[in-house]
């Protein structure tokens, strides 16, 4: 059986013997991209080598890079606990080359390591190609000897790729693990392909045209590969587990959790047993890269990943907190591939006890506030976004966690309303400064304000304050 660690380094020794450079992983907070609120793949570090900014001394790269999708244009938040197969953090490894090899290559390694390095069966393994791209579809035939029907062509974005408006793009092919009938889910393309049968292990982009305002201008002089595969999904295919959460680091993690609660993961804890363990990971990790909880930006997601954590703790009936004494276990199981998780052991443990004892101040009458509000409500109901907001305002409760409380009932939340609260108070707020006689440029901070809180990445601000917790 190969764990975690060992298929990371097996990744990584497989390019590096192959002329690639191993990078470390860049941190979560990315430095070259304000726009950006995490590092959300493994390409982002190498942004401005793509672009041709950046030149590295050696053309080939690869890497495990850390990623958070909670937020932006991946948030992968809702889904976590209720898929197989998503995060908030993972690791993607990557091999990239700049203006190096292409295509034919990058198939071929996909192909060689898989099958012959990992000895996966190539009759589980099926890919897609972007519709137009019929030099891939013939590669993936001739390298791979792949039947045309499991060469499927995709028309949609979700097969190409494109780095914004400007700059580098093309198309891209996935590569798929066929986990069994067993399983619901059809193949990419088809109509249940949302289920969890056929899994999404690998992206292959290949960046071959040029882009300026959102349309292709020609090809890149140089063509480039940038790949990326979530390492929890492969190495639940090589542990022959279906679930991500089955692998042994979230097994880890799950039984330190089980262990501290003493409630069994199982029916309906299941849930709150994995958004626990994997909301462990991403907080940690965005800490250790020094995110700091707070109302707004980048904190204001910590903070909602954590609450959300804390508030399964709590329907779990953990009397204490219980978020810092799973830190251990993490730094045990990850600490050696990221020493920063445990320099920062003491920082993380610290703060997530010290959010765990302030936010369950209010969880519970939070929440004894939820089951009054929807004690006559039915599957299909919703709440009201005065509600929703008042729970954000004087309980500390994070939007998307009042939805997430109401989900497995069925019960939706009043969005709008919700914002038009948040917008009413906002101009209170303003208004109250106006009449303050405080300095001029406070309108000013109040622009920046409400401009960041309408930009993708900030999430939900408050310019009062986030609840008096
Ligand atoms: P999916 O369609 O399953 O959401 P994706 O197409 O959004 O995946 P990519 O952006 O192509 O994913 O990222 C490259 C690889 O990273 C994926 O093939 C997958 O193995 C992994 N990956 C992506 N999102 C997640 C996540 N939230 N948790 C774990 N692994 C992920
Ligand atoms: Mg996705
Ligand atoms: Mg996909
Ligand atoms: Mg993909």
């Amino acid at each position: 059986m190969h764990t975690t660690n060992e298929i990371r380094r097996s990744f990584l020794d497989y390019f590096a013997s192959n002329g690639h450079e191993a990078v470390q992983s860049a941190p979560l907070v990315p430095y070259n991209d304000p726009t950006l609120m995490f590092v959300n793949a493994g390409m982002v570090p190498f942004k401005n080598v793509f672009t041709g900014l950046e030149t590295r001394a050696v053309p080939r790269a690869t890497s495990s890079q850390k990623c958070v999708r909670a937020g932006g244009k991946h948030n992968d938040l809702d889904n976590v606990g209720y898929t197989a197969r998503h995060h908030t953090f993972f690791e993607m490894l990557g091999n990239f080359s700049f203006g190096d090899y292409f295509k034919e290559q990058a198939i071929t390694h996909a192909w060689t390591l898989l099958t012959e390095e990992w000895g996966l069966p190539a009759e589980k393994l099926l890919v897609t190609v972007y519709h137009t791209d019929d030099e891939a579809f013939d590669l993936w035939k001739k390298i791979a000897g792949l039947p045309e029907s499991k060469i499927i062509r995709i028309a949609t974005k979700d097969n190409f790729w494109a780095m914004g408006d400007e700059g580098p793009c093309g198309p891209c092919s996935e590569i798929f693990f066929d986990h069994g009938d067993h399983i619901w889910g059809g193949p990419p393309g088809s109509p249940e392909e949302d289920g969890d049968r056929f899994i999404e292990i690998w992206n292959l982009v290949f960046m071959q045209f040029e882009q300026a305002a959102g349309e292709i201008v020609g090809n890149l002089p140089k063509p480039s590969i940038d790949t990326g595969m979530g390492l929890e999904r492969i190495s639940a295919v090589m542990q022959g587990v279906h679930d991500n959460y089955d692998i042994d680091t979230f097994k880890a993690l799950i039984s330190a959790s089980e262990s501290l609660t003493g409630v069994a993961a199982q029916g309906e804890n299941r849930a709150s047993h994995r958004v626990i363990a994997d909301h462990l990971r991403s907080t940690s990790f965005l800490l250790a890269d020094g995110v700091l909880p707070s109302n707004e930006g980048r904190g204001y997601v910590l903070r909602r990943i954590m609450r959300r954590a804390m508030r399964h703790a709590h329907l779990l009936g953990a009397k204490d907190p219980l978020m810092h004494r799973l830190v251990p276990a993490l730094v045990a199981e990850m600490g050696q591939a990221y020493p920063e998780l445990g320099r920062a052991q003491p920082l993380i443990e610290e703060t997530l006890e010290r959010e765990e004892v302030q936010f369950r101040r209010t969880l519970s009458n939070g929440l004894r506030l939820l089951d009054e509000a929807t004690a006559d409500m039915n599957e299909g109901g919703e709440l009201p976004g005065e509600t929703a907001f008042k729970l954000y305002d004087t309980y500390g409760f994070p939007y998307d966690l009042t939805e997430d409380a109401l989900r497995s009932r069925g019960i939706g939340v009043d969005k709008a309303g919700f914002d038009a609260a948040m917008a009413q108070q906002k101009a209170a707020a303003r208004a109250a400064w106006k009449g303050s006689g405080q300095a001029a440029d406070s309108e000013v901070w109040f622009d920046i304000a409400e401009r960041e809180g309408a930009s993708e990445f900030t999430g939900y601000t408050s310019t009062t304050g986030e609840g008096q917790v």
